[in-house]
């Protein structure tokens, strides 16, 4: 039977989500007997991995994000509906989104993660994050506003809370940001703002847990705090954030010291982004879809999880689940596939198995940790390693060629070439 989105008679699975996971997924049914709808609140592919350097000004968004109507587009038997999927209805088979209700044989829940606050109000509503384009496009207005705000005060004020710059959370996103702000003290703020004396300003990473790259080795996570305060991050592990006061700009730490900053960047922690109508049971730690070995959520007859939403620990090598990162998103996407067709054709299924090629983090120019196949780099070579893997891993030759010419042009000019606030960022009262 040729496989055409039109033909009503195949059966149809709908999937929400169209990041890592979502899109390995299609990819994999892409012109097989199956009708396939993709909801997306966003109607682009956001390459999470490379938001640090959108927010810091190294690159533009549309350099790591893709229209995914351009993914989709030549794919016979998939459709694309830019909505967000507001409940589901298990026992009717039917998702309801903001631009009607749809019907489904098979469901896909491919909703990746949120940033987690743990409860803390207060750090969730005047805290900056960085999950999505228009977050880092917010921290990018910021930084450089902080900078204005400096200069204009900084005659008259206290110009310590503008130059500030604090990171909450050690793991790879908090470790880029910090040393990407160093970047911005030692090259951009002399250059730019020369009016401001650049040693006022202070970048501050803050960890709960003993060490920073806490899922990697201890020597990478030493190398990489070692790298972290050669540029003058000020790392703080053991400590936690206990309150922040946006009026006086005053983070209260564990350790009893009082920051003042207008600008927390929290990247302390994910959690999953569920959607109402999913049995309460089924949901797990993290917020997360508790999934069998093939990503069927429980208590759910035909509805499947991948990626940051799933929760699986029938992995003998992950009993408490597998790391919420790119790599098992984008494997579970092309297992479910193959399980899906297996699944049509009445064959048996296989489990998933985590296949992990390593991980790694980059703090600035020749200085990065990288870990695959057991092999541990930092430095130089696993700056190179760093970038040459992220350009592989983008989506589409075009973003490809961009990231690798901007990156070109910071690396020979030592600035963040877009310095620029389109979209002046006004902190919540
Ligand atoms: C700043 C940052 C840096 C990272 N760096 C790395 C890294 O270096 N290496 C690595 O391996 N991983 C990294 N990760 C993690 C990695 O990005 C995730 O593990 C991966 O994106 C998970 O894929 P996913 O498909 O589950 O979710 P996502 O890729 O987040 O995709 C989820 C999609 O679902 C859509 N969506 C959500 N809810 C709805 C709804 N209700 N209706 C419609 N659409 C919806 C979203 O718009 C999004 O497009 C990073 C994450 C962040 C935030």
């Amino acid at each position: 039977m040729k496989a055409e989105y039109n033909s009503t008679n195949l059966p149809h699975l709908i999937v929400i989500g169209g990041g890592f996971a979502g899109l390995e997924l299609i990819k994999k049914l892409n012109g097989k007997s199956i009708r396939i709808t993709v909801f997306d609140k966003h109607n682009y592919f956001n390459f999470q991995p490379l938001m640090y350097q959108v927010a810091s000004g190294g690159l533009g968004p549309d350099a790591i994000a893709y229209p995914l109507r351009k993914i989709i587009g030549p794919m016979p038997n998939v459709a694309f509906r830019m909505a967000e999927v507001l409940r589901i209805d298990t026992k009717l088979n039917e998702v309801e989104t903001n631009i009607g209700k749809f019907n489904y044989d098979y469901l896909c829940i491919a909703t990746g993660a949120q940033t987690n606050f743990f409860g803390n109000t207060e750090l969730e509503k005047y805290s900056m994050q960085l999950k999505s384009i228009p977050d880092a496009l917010d921290l990018r207005s910021d930084i450089l506003q902080e900078f204005e705000k400096a200069l204009s005060e900084s005659k008259t004020g206290d110009v310590e809370r503008y130059l500030n710059f604090v990171v909450v959370g050690g793991g790879p996103t908090g470790v880029e940001t910090a040393g990407a702000l160093a970047e911005i003290k030692n090259h951009v703020l002399p250059a730019d703002y020369k009016e401001i004396d650049a040693s006022k300003m202070k970048v501050h990473l803050i960890e709960a847990a003993p060490r920073v790259l806490s899922s990697m080795s201890e020597i990478s996570s030493k190398k990489a705090q070692q790298f972290l305060e050669e540029l003058g991050v000020k790392v703080q592990v053991n400590t936690a954030v206990k309150s922040y006061n946006a009026k006086t700009g005053e983070l209260t730490l564990s350790s009893g010291e009082i920051l003042k900053t207008d600008t927390v960047i929290w990247s302390a922690g994910v959690k999953g982004k569920t959607i109402d109508g999913i049995p309460e049971e089924s949901i797990t730690r993290g917020n997360r879809y508790k999934v069998d070995a093939y990503n069927k959520i429980e208590n759910c007859n035909n509805v499947f999880a991948i990626g940051d939403i799933a929760l699986m620990t029938t992995d003998a090598a992950y009993p408490n689940g597998h790391p919420m990162v790119g790599t098992v998103a984008q494997q579970q996407g092309r297992l479910l596939g193959k399980n899906i067709l297996n699944l049509l054709q009445n064959k048996p299924l296989k489990p998933y198995k985590y296949l992990n090629l390593g991980s790694m983090a980059t703090v600035g120019r020749h200085k990065a940790v990288l870990e695959v196949f057991g092999i541990k780099m930092q430095g130089y070579t696993a700056w190179l390693g760093w970038m040459f893997l992220h350009l592989m891993l983008l989506v589409g030759f075009r973003n490809r060629i961009v990231v690798l010419l901007n990156w070109m042009w910071n690396y020979f000019s030592y600035q963040r070439a877009i310095r620029i606030i389109t979209r002046p960022f006004v902190h919540k009262q």
